[in-house]
C-alpha cells in the first residue's frame, strides 16, 4: 500500500499483513455534520451547513440500476431525473415547433426526424457537465465529498465503503439522510428485472429506444411516454387504473386525452404478465386487459417501468439505531420534538424523497435542506412548510398544479361550499393546462402561497396575449354549466 502525503508529498511504502482484511476500518474523523446522499437534498444541506463555517462530508454512492446503468454526482434530478427528462421533453416540443412552423411560412421539409442518438449524446454531455460542476463547488464551500456508500455504525459514527474499496468511520455530531428513492421493478413479473428498463436507463440508453411501452400511469410515465411520441417512437403506456391518480381527475383525464389525440396509445385497464426475448433480441410482452379477462401479446423494442418508487434504506442499519421507518414505503418517519426532519434519533434528520409522506420533488429537497442546516447551525427556527407545493407534469401539453384538487377540495369543505376550488374567496388550489403552464404556476404559486383570493385574482389585468392571462380572465365556473370554450381573441 502507498500513502501519500499531500503536503510534503512525500511516499510511504508499507508491507500489510498476510491476512489484512480488504475492507479494514481506517482513521475515525470528527464533523459537525455528515451527509448520506448526494442528490438534491443532500448537496444543498451540506453547502449551506458549510458556509455555516461547519465541517461537513457528503457522501453519494450510486448502485447500479437493474439494467447495469450509473452515473455521476448530484443525484436523481441531474442525472435521471428532472433535467435530462426536461430536455427530452424540450427536445420533442422543438419537434411540434419544426412542423407548427411551415403553416407560419417556413420553408421546412414535410417530414422531419429526431436522432436519438445526437439527443442522448447531448443530453448525456449536459449532466455530465452538471456532475462536474456539483464537483467544483462542493470544492469551493469546502464540503469534502466522498464517492462511498454509507450506513451508520451508531448515532454518531458513519460507515463509509469507498468505492476504492476501503472503509471508513466518521465521527460525527449531526447527520443527515438523503438518500433519495429508486425505481421499483416489481420482480414477480418474469422477465421484469431481466429485461425491463426505469427511468434510471432511458435517458443512457445505448441504442435507440425504438417501439416502447411504458408501464404504469405516474407522471414519470407520462412525461416519457409524451416526449417518446414526439421525438417519433411508435409509444403505448399500460394503465391499471387511472392516468396520474394523485392529481385532480379532471385534469389528468385532459392530459392523457390530449396525449391520444397526438399518437400516444394507452392499454387501460390492461397489465403485464410476463416479458421474453424473441430470437431477434426484442421484447415478447404477455398482458392481461381485465376488462375482458383476455391474455395479449405484443412485440417491444424497450419496456420501461414506471411502478412507483420505492426507498432503499436497508442498507443503512437504521433498525439498529431505532430509526422508525414506514413499513410499506420503507421511508424514514420525520417530525421527531417538532422538528418536521428530525427523526427518532435526536441528533439525525432526513431530507427529500426519503422523508415518509412528503412530495418528491427537487425544490422541496434544496428548501428542506437549506432550512435545516441554517436550524442546525445557524440559529434559526424556521421550519420546511410542506403546503401550497407547486408542480408541473411536463407531458406534450403541460399541467401545472398548486394546492388541492377538486376531490380534496370536495372532500374537505363539501362540494356546496366549493366554486372553482375557492373556499369562499380564498383560493385553495390552481390548475392549468397549456403550453409553459409550468413557468405560469410558477408566479401563481406565490401569490397562492400570499394567500391570494378570488376577488384578488379577477380584479387582476392580464398580459395580453399570453397564455396566463387565461387565468386572470376566469368567469365561468364549472358549477355554472356555461360553456368555457374561449371565444374571442
Ligand atoms: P436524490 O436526488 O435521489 O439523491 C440521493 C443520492 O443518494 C443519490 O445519488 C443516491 O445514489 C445516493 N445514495 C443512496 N444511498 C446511499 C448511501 N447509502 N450512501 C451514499 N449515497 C447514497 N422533481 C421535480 O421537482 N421536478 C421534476 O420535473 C422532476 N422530474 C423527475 C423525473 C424523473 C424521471 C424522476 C425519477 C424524478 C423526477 N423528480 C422531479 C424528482 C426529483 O428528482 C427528486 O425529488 C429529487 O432528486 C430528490 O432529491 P433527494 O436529495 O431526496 O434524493
Amino acid at each position: 500500500t502507498m500513502f501519500v502525503n499531500k503536503h510534503s508529498r512525500t511516499f510511504i511504502f508499507k508491507r500489510l499483513p498476510r491476512n489484512y482484511r480488504q475492507f479494514t476500518s481506517s482513521s475515525t474523523e470528527d464533523y459537525d455534520l455528515v451527509v448520506i446522499g448526494g442528490g438534491s437534498g443532500g448537496l444543498a444541506c451540506a453547502k449551506a451547513a458549510s458556509q455555516l463555517q461547519k465541517k461537513v462530508a457528503v457522501l453519494d454512492f450510486v448502485t447500479p440500476s437493474t439494467q447495469g446503468t450509473t452515473w455521476g454526482l448530484g443525484g436523481t434530478c441531474v442525472n435521471v431525473g428532472c433535467i435530462p427528462k426536461k430536455l427530452m421533453h424540450h427536445a420533442s416540443l422543438l419537434g411540434d415547433a419544426i412542423r407548427d412552423s411551415k403553416a407560419y411560412g417556413w420553408n421546412v421539409p414535410d417530414e422531419v426526424q429526431s436522432d436519438w442518438t445526437t439527443l442522448s449524446t447531448a443530453v448525456q454531455n449536459h449532466v455530465k457537465s452538471l456532475n462536474w460542476g456539483h464537483r467544483v463547488q462542493l470544492r469551493d464551500k469546502n464540503v469534502e465529498y466522498i464517492n462511498g456508500l454509507g450506513s451508520f455504525k451508531d448515532p454518531h459514527t458513519v460507515r463509509v465503503k469507498e468505492s476504492n474499496g476501503t472503509e471508513r468511520l466518521l465521527k460525527t455530531r449531526n447527520a443527515v439522510i438523503a438518500v433519495g428513492v429508486r425505481p421499483y421493478v416489481p420482480s414477480q413479473i418474469p422477465g421484469a428485472v431481466e429485461y425491463g428498463a426505469t427511468s434510471d436507463d432511458l435517458f443512457w440508453l445505448k441504442k435507440t429506444p425504438g417501439k416502447t411501452l411504458l408501464i404504469g400511469a405516474s407522471y414519470i410515465a407520462l412525461e416519457c411516454g409524451g416526449f417518446l411520441n414526439g421525438l417519433g417512437f411508435d409509444t403505448s403506456i399500460m394503465v391499471r387504473s387511472r392516468p396520474l391518480k394523485q392529481f385532480d381527475q379532471q385534469m389528468a383525464e385532459l392530459v392523457a386525452e390530449s396525449m391520444e389525440s397526438k399518437g400516444t396509445r394507452f392499454l387501460r385497464k390492461c397489465v403485464p404478465v410476463s416479458i421474453e426475448k424473441d430470437s431477434r433480441g426484442r421484447l415478447v410482452v404477455k398482458y392481461e386487459d381485465l376488462t375482458n379477462r383476455q391474455t395479449k401479446e405484443e412485440v417491444f423494442d424497450t419496456v420501461m417501468f414506471a411502478t412507483g418508487r420505492h426507498a432503499v434504506t436497508n442498507n443503512l442499519n437504521l433498525e439498529a439505531l431505532g430509526i422508525e421507518v414506514d413499513q410499506t414505503t420503507q421511508k424514514v418517519f420525520g417530525g421527531h420534538s417538532d422538528d418536521h426532519e428530525r427523526t427518532s434519533v435526536a441528533n439525525i434528520y432526513a431530507i427529500g424523497d426519503i422523508l415518509h409522506n412528503r412530495p418528491e420533488l427537487t425544490p422541496v429537497a434544496i428548501k428542506a435542506g437549506q432550512l435545516l442546516a441554517d436550524r442546525l447551525f445557524g440559529g434559526s427556527q424556521v421550519q420546511m412548510d410542506y403546503n401550497m407545493i407547486p408542480t408541473t407534469v411536463f407531458t406534450p401539453l403541460e399541467y401545472g398544479v398548486v394546492g388541492i384538487s377538486e376531490e380534496k377540495a370536495v372532500s374537505c369543505h363539501g362540494e356546496e361550499n366549493i366554486e372553482a376550488i375557492c373556499f369562499g374567496d380564498r383560493i385553495l388550489g390552481l390548475h392549468l393546462i397549456g403550453p409553459n403552464a409550468g413557468e405560469v404556476i410558477q408566479g401563481f404559486a406565490v401569490a397562492l402561497r400570499c394567500g391570494a383570493t378570488w376577488s384578488g385574482l379577477s380584479g387582476s389585468v392580464g398580459i395580453h396575449p399570453t397564455t396566463a392571462e387565461e387565468v386572470v380572465k376566469l368567469h365561468i365556473t364549472k358549477r355554472s354549466g356555461a360553456d368555457p370554450t374561449v371565444t374571442g381573441c
